[in-house]
């Protein structure tokens, strides 16, 4: 055997010794924090510098997860609806020899409306004839209440209208046709398509409104010959919207 020419097999079995040792030693004195890992950067010189702090992993500390997604629960769609008290705030709008205004009658069922859909936990604003909060106006449905005037003997119905030059006619003409159907067979009354004028499809407000809010007016009834009903019973008129509101909001075909 030659000696200090060959490397010496026992020193080279005490050399893989050792480092199995330190690799047993590290496994076990690494987690429990009594050999510290120092985390490495590189500065702005690209010199490798220790970080500030030692990071020490602990054992038995839970091993962070993505956070698991909420379930998905769409948040229900609160219906947004603006009903203007025609005339109110402004005037008092068509007039009976007997001093009986339309606009009293406007504000007796617009009042009614609101609370109906109040009650359903929609978003109800009750507007004026000039509301400023007219322009611009977004909702899920405008409806402006009238009544017809008391100078017409023999004249009964109702008329609903939207804007002439409708942005949106396709939902316009839904809601129209949904307080048409409804009002109609709540009240009793016939609808009066001959007497709807340009009060009506041009009325002031149809322009004021954001374009894409549906908006319509209703005559619900003339102040004359529908008088008993208008006066004595706005809780059937007030059904009778709120039924044709209701059916445009939660989309039946008519
Ligand atoms: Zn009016």
């Amino acid at each position: 055997m030659k000696e200090g020419t060959e490397a010496d097999p026992w020193a080279i079995g005490w050399l893989v010794r050792g480092l199995v040792l330190v690799t047993f030693l590290a496994a076990f004195a690494v987690p429990v924090g009594l050999v510290p890992i120092v985390a490495i950067a590189t500065d702005a010189s690209g010199e490798l510098t220790p970080a500030e702090s030692v990071i020490v992993i602990q054992l038995g500390t839970p091993v962070p997860t993505a956070t698991p997604t909420p379930e998905f629960t769409p948040t229900p769609h609160v219906p947004r609806i603006g009903i203007i008290a025609g005339h109110s705030g402004s005037d008092v709008g068509a007039m009976c020899p007997d001093g009986l205004t339309e606009v009293e009658i406007n504000l007796a069922v617009a009042e009614r409306v609101v609370r109906l859909l109040a009650g359903y936990g929609w978003q109800v604003h009750q507007l004026e004839e000039f509301d400023v909060r007219l322009n611009g106006y977004q909702a899920d449905a405008l409806l402006s209440i009238h009544a017809d005037s008391c100078n017409v003997p023999g004249k009964t119905g109702f008329k609903v209208a939207r804007a002439e030059a409708s942005y949106i006619p396709h939902p316009e003409d839904r809601f129209v046709e949904c307080l048409r159907h409804h009002y109609g067979s709540i009240t009793g009354l016939p609808f009066d398509q001959d007497t709807i004028t340009y009060d009506m499809t041009r009325y002031h407000a149809f322009y004021e409104i954001n374009p894409n809010t549906p908006a319509a007016i209703i005559e619900a009834g003339f102040m004359l010959d529908d008088r008993a009903l208008l006066t004595e019973h706005p809780d059937v008129v007030a059904n009778g919207i709120v039924a044709g509101l209701v059916c445009f909001i939660e989309g039946e075909s008519r």
